[in-house]
This record gives C-alpha cells, sequence and structure tokens, in this order.
C-alpha cells in the first residue's frame, strides 16, 4: 500500500501533454493556444516532453544536401522554439499507459495527463539494413534521413568524380517521411555533377521500393521524364537489404530475386519505424501508427488522445506542409471536444512535396487523401507541371523564412498562409 500510495503521489501531472517538440509539437502548442483564446477561453495549462537538444526543420536537409543550405541555418536550440506558455520536461516517453491516462520517462518519472497530443515523429531503423549502420558514413556512403550524415552528403557528392553513384528508397512504407526527398538528392546530385562536367564518367541508378517515380500520377510521369532526359537508370520495386560498405557492394531484394550491385557512391535512405513506446502501447494500429480518425485526428481508441504528424495514421504522405494543414484542425476539434461539442473540422489529407530537380529548378507536388491534386498556384497561372524558378525559391528561400518566423509564432497556417482556417 505504501509503495503505490508513493508511486502515486510522486505522478506529474498535466493538463494538456504534447509528447515531442518537432513540427508537429511546437504548430500545436501554439495554435491550441490561440483557438481557446479566440474562443474567449483560456488555454489549458500545457507541457511538452522531449529531451532533444535540437529542434529540426527537417525540409533543410535536402537543402544542405545538396550544398545549397549549412546546417546551422535549419535547426534551433528546441529550448529557444518551446513556447513560453509551455513547460518543457527534457525527458524521453518510455512507456504509455492511455488506460490510466498516464506516461513515464527515460528518468522513471510517472506522468499523467486529461488530454494528450502524440507527435514524436518517427525513428531511423539502421538495423532493416544489414550493414548499413557500418557503413554510413564512410567510403562514399551517407544520408540525408540522418542529422550526423547530411554534411556528409554534400562533400560525397562534391567530390565524386567518376564511378557509379547509387540512390536508394527503402521498403518501409508507411514509415517514410517526404517520399520525394530520396529523388530529390539524386536529381540535385546529378545536376550538379553535370553543370562540373563531370556526368559522362558518372553512371547514376536509382533504386525504389515503388512501383513508380512517385506515389502521384502526374508528378511522377514527369519525373519518369526527366530521369530519362538526364540519362538516369530507375529500378522498381527494388529494396536495399544489405550494405558492405568495406567492399562497396550493395544487394537488394527484387522480383527476380537478389541482385548485387557495385558502388562508388551510395546515398542510402534509411528505413524508418515507429518509435517502440508507441509501437507496444494500446494506441498504436498494428504498424506502430498511433490510430486517428483521418478526418478528425483524435484517436480512434481514446477520446482525450490525438495525434498529428509522422507519427500519426494519417494516409497521406508524412510532411512539414502536411502538418500545417493537421494543426488548425486538431486544435481545433480540441477546443470542441472540450466544450462537449461535434468536432466540426475535417482534415482533407492536404500535404506537399517540393520536389527539388537541380540548382534553380523544382517541381512543386500538392496532393491530397486518395492522390488527388490540391495544387495552390496552378489556378493563377503558376505551372505546377514542370520544374520551375520561382518554386525553387519559394522551397529554398521563403518557406525556411517563414518556419522560423510565423510559423514558429503559429501564426502561419500552410497554403492558407496567415489566414486561420474556419471551420
Ligand atoms: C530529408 C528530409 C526531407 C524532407 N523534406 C520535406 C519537404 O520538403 N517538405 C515537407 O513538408 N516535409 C519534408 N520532410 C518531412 C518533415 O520534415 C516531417 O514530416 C516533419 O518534420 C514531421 O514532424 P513531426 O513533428 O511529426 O516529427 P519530428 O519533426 O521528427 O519531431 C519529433 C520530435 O519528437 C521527439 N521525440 C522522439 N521520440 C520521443 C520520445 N520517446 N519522447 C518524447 N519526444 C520524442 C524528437 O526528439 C523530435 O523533437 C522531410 C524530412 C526529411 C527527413
Amino acid at each position: 500500500l505504501a509503495r503505490g500510495y508513493a508511486s502515486v503521489s510522486s505522478a506529474t501531472a498535466h493538463d494538456l501533454l504534447i509528447v515531442g517538440g518537432g513540427t508537429a509539437g511546437i504548430n500545436v502548442a501554439n495554435q491550441v493556444k490561440a483557438t481557446f483564446e479566440a474562443h474567449g477561453y483560456e488555454a489549458p495549462r500545457m507541457s511538452l516532453i522531449d529531451k532533444a537538444e535540437l529542434h529540426h526543420y527537417q525540409p533543410g536537409w535536402t537543402l544542405v544536401g545538396a550544398g545549397l543550405k549549412d546546417l546551422s541555418e535549419v535547426n534551433r536550440p528546441l529550448q529557444e522554439v518551446v513556447p513560453e506558455h509551455v513547460s518543457l520536461v527534457k525527458q524521453f516517453v518510455e512507456k504509455l499507459d492511455p488506460t490510466e491516462n498516464s506516461l513515464i520517462t527515460g528518468d522513471g518519472q510517472r506522468h499523467t495527463y486529461n488530454t494528450l497530443v502524440l507527435c514524436p515523429g518517427m525513428r531511423l531503423d539502421y538495423d532493416a539494413v544489414e550493414g548499413l549502420r557500418d557503413a554510413m558514413g564512410q567510403n562514399g556512403v551517407a544520408s540525408i534521413y540522418d542529422y550526423n550524415q547530411v554534411g556528409k552528403v554534400w562533400s560525397n557528392i562534391r567530390d565524386f568524380e567518376k564511378g557509379r553513384a547509387l540512390f536508394t528508397f527503402p521498403g518501409s512504407a508507411p514509415f517514410i517521411k517526404c517520399a520525394g526527398a530520396p529523388i530529390k538528392i539524386m536529381l540535385a546530385a546529378e545536376d550538379y555533377w553535370r553543370r562540373e562536367g563531370r556526368r559522362s564518367g558518372i553512371q547514376v541508378d536509382y533504386t525504389t521500393a515503388l512501383p513508380r517515380m512517385f506515389g502521384v500520377q502526374k508528378y511522377s510521369d514527369v519525373l519518369k521524364r526527366l530521369t530519362e532526359e538526364r540519362n538516369v537508370t530507375p529500378h522498381f520495386e527494388s529494396v536495399l537489404t544489405k550494405v558492405d560498405g568495406l567492399n562497396k557492394v550493395a544487394t537488394f531484394k527484387t522480383k527476380e530475386g537478389e541482385v548485387r550491385k557495385e558502388y562508388d557512391f551510395l546515398h542510402a535512405t534509411v528505413s524508418m519505424a515507429a518509435h517502440a513506446f508507441v509501437k507496444s502501447s494500446d494506441v498504436a494500429n498494428p504498424k506502430g501508427e498511433v490510430a486517428v480518425d483521418e478526418r478528425t485526428l483524435r484517436s480512434t481508441k481514446y477520446d482525450n488522445v490525438w495525434s498529428l504528424g509522422d507519427a500519426s495514421s494519417l494516409p497521406t504522405s508524412k510532411t512539414a506542409a502536411g502538418i500545417m494543414s493537421q494543426t488548425p484542425v486538431l486544435a481545433h476539434n480540441l477546443f470542441q471536444a472540450s466544450q462537449g461539442k461535434q468536432l466540426d473540422a475535417a482534415y482533407d489529407g492536404y500535404t506537399s512535396c517540393p520536389l527539388l530537380t537541380g540548382r534553380g529548378e523544382l517541381l512543386l507536388a500538392e496532393f491530397k487523401y486518395g492522390g488527388a491534386l490540391a495544387e495552390t498556384f496552378s489556378p493563377y497561372g503558376f505551372s505546377q507541371d514542370k520544374p520551375t524558378r520561382w518554386a525553387y525559391h519559394l522551397k529554398k528561400d521563403i518557406l525556411p523564412a517563414v518556419y522560423f518566423g510565423p510559423f514558429m509564432r503559429g501564426q502561419w497556417f500552410g497554403r492558407n498562409a496567415f489566414s486561420r482556417p474556419q471551420f
């Protein structure tokens, strides 16, 4: 009894608890406050759990890998971006028990909550590919998906003179963030080598677990044309299973069986997976994603649990752009739930993938659930049928500035820009 009492009394109680201070967590913290206040209510007391030192603008990692930005431009200390109204718990969650409205952090502390927002993203799963962890960072192997390797991608591209360059797309779906990034870095590298006059000595191979270049047919067709013009050899339904870093040999599982390829340069998109504390808890679907209603963003199992971003089961491409459309919906529905009212905001699956195709050119893909096109600019005469310079500057210059400016303050609503969506 005494032990039980001690553990209960030592639990830290939270009103609204957010797990993860990434793109989703910081945005939710700001927008929930703004939504309650817009309705004339005081926002719930908020806490955010995350032990990371840095907050990352991951869309910038492709730009760094392509030599277009410095790594220091795409992150900030987490402490600096957590809003003042939020108390930061510098720990990682290790165990979640939604039946008890509680979780346990790495220091053994138990935390209880009235409402929980889960947005811890996903983890890199190096173990999915034999030998990749050891090979990473050496002998021409790097990845823009691993923060510690992003700078290495650029030095590998810059220093590569001749031989076979391999780029891979993993078989870890639905765990893949920004499914366009593996192709973006390939096209950016190819463009660089061509401009430097080295292209004739470099063979470029793109191997992907997918049956085509990109999930949405329209953009897939554009990319197919582009890769043909640029003499890139695609290999579909081909999954990297092993890397022998010393001998520079990559092994793939294909429909025809195991295929081994020698390489001189390897950009490996590391497989991704759910965090163990999510996967092992009752909030998860069998794949390990937080199971939410795809329109309301509320847990399908617990009314006081919500999720968005990469960790959620939302059946759309996992991007920061998607989160910018998810957050206003979640904030509104969470407010409605607090008033016992109907959840009347619905997320339509909007997401965007700015497909960098080289220096000064980018194809802006925008779509929603089911791959239906949701283009913001084409109705105004700005082409989204081919790579353009205006879209390149949007991605390279405007969006990073917006992210660390109005977005961080909760004043940016994605494709709605500065205007808060009304439901
Ligand atoms: C190379 C690359 C290129 C991309 N390009 C684009 C792009 O061009 N456009 C675009 O819109 N999107 C892009 N994305 C995707 C986008 O960055 C992600 O979808 C977005 O960052 C997901 O946000 P999130 O908050 O869900 O997760 P994250 O931003 O990953 O944040 C998760 C947070 O949770 C914390 N956390 C993890 N485990 C725990 C735990 N156990 N307890 C507590 N906290 C925990 C982490 O420390 C982290 O701070 C790209 C991503 C990559 C990697």
